[in-house]
């Protein structure tokens, strides 16, 4: 079966691990210092003091058990409550609407462009209320939304601005990297991202105090360090604790790995841009169905998706290609269809994404496939029809 998603993890990251083995710290250490560091300075931040670019630094970035509990842990921070709102596409994923239903506030599901499936300003616009707390947006499949834009709305209207950037690690806009563009941002490195840690996320926050309480949470609330790294002339068992803060801490076993994904990944991503490019010389003569549309912002290439002319076509499509050992789904399911959130209530007119949810396929797109499987399910689209 050619896969939809899958990883590159090799002697590399077992020898980094080996590493971790024998010195005997598995735990939240040097590693893990290490890996959010390297990580932040390959992220590209705007200089506040309009110096230009800069690259971003330690004190605005943390790593946590995964992207799902960097939500968590957002929605925590800005105190978000029952009465409040928070928009989100209805293309998104479902711990983020977990996120906002666990502090008993209500998602407010908005719609996409039928093309890039991103949710557009207008789409925002329209769906604040005095309510509204924060908007969550998505750069689906890697594409950058039109953040710039919806982030100006979001200033004017002093809510808070949440980029989901698990499928987008690496892209910019106007040469900024997409997650540090809004109030916040979270990354992802779960198995089926393009890097992967085995799971792991990456929160990061524009205001440092915001980032600093984020820290204490994800370790217990402690305010002070643990053990020997409290000063010597007090006693180390003592500690402090300033809110019941969660274990949400990254061990340097999945640091390491991370560290060493992270010098591959930019080879990961000129490769799926290539199948990218290979799909789309290979479907673009094809009248039946639609390529993504071209974009002038950096993409980190996570998936390639077409469009069918109507439900029953896409998943004919889809039975054909899972007959030729081809795995082929849509992401993400609009959660407004999802029964649990129903109890929500709102009635929800989302036409575009209603559209997009039956008619759009995405196709196995990752670093570890071959020029011959890529080949081989252009192939088998084509003889579709
Ligand atoms: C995978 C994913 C997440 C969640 O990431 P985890 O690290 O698995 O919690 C969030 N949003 C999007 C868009 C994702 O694809």
């Amino acid at each position: 079966m050619i896969q939809i998603y899958s990883n590159s993890l090799g002697k590399e990251e077992l020898n980094a691990v080996e590493k971790v083995f024998d010195s005997k710290w598995l735990g939240k250490g040097p590693k893990t210092e290490e890996f959010i560091t390297n990580i932040s300075r390959k992220i590209v931040t705007s200089n506040f003091e309009g110096m230009g670019f800069t690259v971003a630094t330690n004190s605005n970035f943390i790593t946590t058990t995964c992207c799902t509990e960097g939500i968590f842990q957002i929605m925590d921070l800005l105190g978000i409550k029952e009465g409040d709102e928070v928009i989100l596409p209805s293309i998104s994923f479902v711990g983020v609407a977990n996120a906002i239903m666990y502090k008993n506030a209500k998602p407010i599901f908005c719609d996409v462009d039928k093309h890039t499936l991103n949710p557009t300003v207008k789409h925002i616009e329209e769906k604040i209320t005095p309510k509204t707390k924060a908007v969550i947006v998505i750069h689906y499949a890697g594409v950058p939304c039109d953040i710039e834009n919806i982030s100006s709305l979001c200033k004017k209207h002093d809510i808070k601005l949440i980029e989901d950037n698990a499928n987008s690690p690496f892209s910019k806009v106007n040469n900024i990297n997409t997650g540090v563009i809004g109030d916040f941002g979270v990354w992802s490195f779960d198995a089926m991202k393009i890097l992967v840690a085995g799971d792991c996320g990456l929160i990061y926050c524009k205001n440092k105090d915001d980032m600093k309480t984020i820290k204490e949470r994800c370790y217990l609330g402690l305010t002070s360090g643990s053990g020997m790294s409290n000063p010597i002339d007090k006693k180390w068992w003592e500690f402090d604790v300033s809110y019941p803060g969660r274990r949400s801490i990254v061990n340097d076993i999945t640091s390491a790995i991370g560290l060493e994904q992270l010098k591959k990944v930019d080879g990961f991503i000129n490769k799926r841009y290539e199948y990218h490019e290979m799909y789309n010389q290979g479907l673009i003569d094809l009248e039946w169905l639609q390529t993504p549309p071209s974009s002038f912002n950096k993409s980190s290439y996570y998936m390639y998706w077409i469009q069918l002319e109507d439900e029953n076509t896409r998943n004919e499509l889809a039975k054909h290609l899972k007959e030729n050992e081809i795995y082929t789904t849509f992401r993400y399911y609009p959660l407004h269809w999802v029964e649990h959130y129903k109890e929500v209530g709102g009635e929800w007119e989302l036409p575009n994404t209603e559209l997009v949810a039956k008619t759009t396929l995405c196709l196995p797109l990752h670093q570890a496939l071959t020029n011959e499987e890529v080949n081989k399910v252009i192939e088998k689209i084509r003889e579709f029809k």
